[in-house]
């Protein structure tokens, strides 16, 4: 089953080029019920293509959107710790915490990692662009929460000690500009963490237009290569690279499930992709 996602038919689309490498050379890839995806013949990036302008793109981020993130916050927040342990996030910001440490989430939805990080001593501060989303974690969890997109929040340069996104940058219309405004704002020797489908993955190969991410919010569909080569482009140095998900549940029995998960995350063909990088410098 696909991940929820919104199709308006009124939108307004536009064609573009490849956002990692700038080419206009790709093959249509997979044909799914009103959008499609191509994949670029130069780098291999998969992205919607042709693709709704950015101020209809926004309305999908309404109230119904906030009942989803809402409804979902628990499991998100769950699966969000636990990718940070698989990172070892604890360990590897030891010193960072002794310095007033900053932790910037983006697409922070309703702000309960946020909550989370600032039981830990981290001045945290958020952005989403669902207001109703914003307006929850602002108003009832006391949250430093900026409506809109990062690059309209304006942060200092090297303000970040950490900055953290969870399924998000697959839903942006220019993955490379959130990359370069997240380069600018971290301090240097900052942590990027992104955390984004896997299209390298068994069960993206497995069900093609089908797959679970291949849905119409998802502008750009990222492969660990090519996450990869967008934080190295932009002056990162990636630290650490993990996978996990081998079949979603309910696809396949417990005995399948189970050796199917385990070896996704031993050989990297997981569904989803987190990736830690590091401002140089
Ligand atoms: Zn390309």
């Amino acid at each position: 089953m696909k991940t929820y996602s919104s199709l308006p038919d009124n939108e307004r689309k536009k064609e573009i080029e490849c956002n990692l490498c700038g080419s206009g050379d790709r093959d249509l890839l997979w044909d799914c019920d009103g959008y499609t995806f191509s994949r670029c013949n130069d780098c291999s990036l998969i992205y919607q293509y042709p693709q709704p302008v950015n101020a209809d793109l926004s309305c999908r981020y309404d109230n119904k959107y906030f009942e989803y993130e809402i409804s979902n916050e628990e499991i998100f927040f769950n699966l969000m710790l636990k990718t940070l342990e698989d990172i070892n996030f604890k360990e590897l910001t030891i010193e960072i915490m002794e310095d007033n440490p900053e932790f910037l989430d983006v697409g922070c939805a309703t702000g309960l990692l946020l909550k989370h990080m600032e039981s830990f001593g981290w001045k945290s501060r958020g952005v989403e662009l669902c207001t109703s989303s914003a307006a929850y974690g602002q108003k009832v969890r006391k949250l430093d929460i900026f409506n809109g997109t990062i690059e309209e929040a304006g942060y200092r340069d090297n303000q970040f000690s950490v900055i953290h996104s969870s399924h998000l940058i697959e839903h942006l219309t220019n993955p490379s500009d959130y990359i370069t405004e997240a380069f600018r704002i971290l301090k240097p020797g900052g942590l990027l963490i992104t955390t984004t489908p896997n299209t390298r993955s068994l069960q993206a190969w497995l069900f093609g237009k089908n797959w679970r991410s291949a849905i119409a919010d998802h502008m750009y569909l990222f492969s660990d290569k090519t996450l990869s080569s967008l934080l190295l482009s932009n002056g990162f140095k990636i630290i650490t690279i993990k996978t996990w998900g081998g079949i979603a549940a309910g696809m396949a029995p417990g005995f399948i499930k189970k050796p199917l998960d385990f070896l996704a995350k031993k050989f990297g063909f997981g569904d989803v992709v987190v990736i830690l990088a590091k401002k140089k410098g």
